[in-house]
């Protein structure tokens, strides 16, 4: 049975950098709600307008619109294996959505909970820097590039830094998890599907212990 791996955890936690290792270390792919959004966002339309703002503003994107974009990224034919979500479900619609379309698809859910406290939070945030060009991810405190603002794969590329990664849209950001989202991981706890790793350590080991509960060996 393919493994829907369901990356939770609050803004800052880590899910992209990991979920970015487990597509490339494990062919699964990667699919990132709030990226898919930041992409729909980039074009001069009605619904990207409305996109923009509601990112900008650090709430969350209607349900109807989540649940249309990830039933059809997910029914593609990189799916067939499995994938992995990152940033879905946020919200208990999301959730209840996500499970319908398991049993359509005839796949297992695993969610994992990249797990930081509070206060680390803020400052994993609006530290974090990518690269426009591969997407790696760098933190100016935790995980500097070689040279200040630019990428290590790609010298040309200044990093770039999100425009609701700053210190008041995250507290927004991190508020709406609260409400929204970490409701979901009673969810999947009570149905013994929840998972924790210790999310303040280095990415590599982070990434060790979620490599075995997706392979099967935890
Ligand atoms: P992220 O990159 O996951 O932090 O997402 C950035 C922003 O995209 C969020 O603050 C939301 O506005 C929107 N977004 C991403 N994923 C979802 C989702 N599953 N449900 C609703 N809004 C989302």
């Amino acid at each position: 049975m393919a493994k829907i791996v369901v990356l939770m955890g609050a803004p800052g936690a880590g899910k992209g950098t990991q979920a970015r290792l487990l597509q490339e270390r494990l062919g699964l792919p990667q699919i990132s709600t709030g990226d898919m959004f930041r992409e729909l966002a980039k074009a001069e339309t009605p619904l990207a307008a409305e996109v923009r703002a509601v990112q900008a503003s650090g709430k969350l994107v209607s349900d109807d619109l989540v649940i249309r974009i990830v039933h059809e990224r997910t029914n593609r034919e990189d799916c067939k294996r499995g994938y992995i979500l990152d940033g879905f479900p946020r919200t208990t619609a999301q959730a209840a959505m996500l499970e319908k379309l398991a049993v359509e698809q005839g796949n297992k859910i695993h969610a994992i909970l990249v797990d930081v406290p509070f206060e680390l939070l803020e400052q994993r945030a609006t530290g974090r820097r990518s690269c426009p060009v591969c997407g790696e991810i760098y933190n100016i405190y935790f995980k500097p590039p070689q040279v200040e603002g630019f990428c290590d794969l790609h010298p040309d590329a200044p990093l770039t830094h999100r425009a609701d990664d700053t210190a008041e849209k995250i507290r927004v950001r991190l508020a709406t998890y609260e409400a929204e989202t970490r409701p979901l991981l009673d969810y999947y706890e009570s149905s013994h599907r929840l998972q924790r790793v210790d999310g303040t350590r280095a990415p590599e080991a982070i990434y060790a212990d979620i490599e075995k509960i997706v392979t099967g060996d935890k």
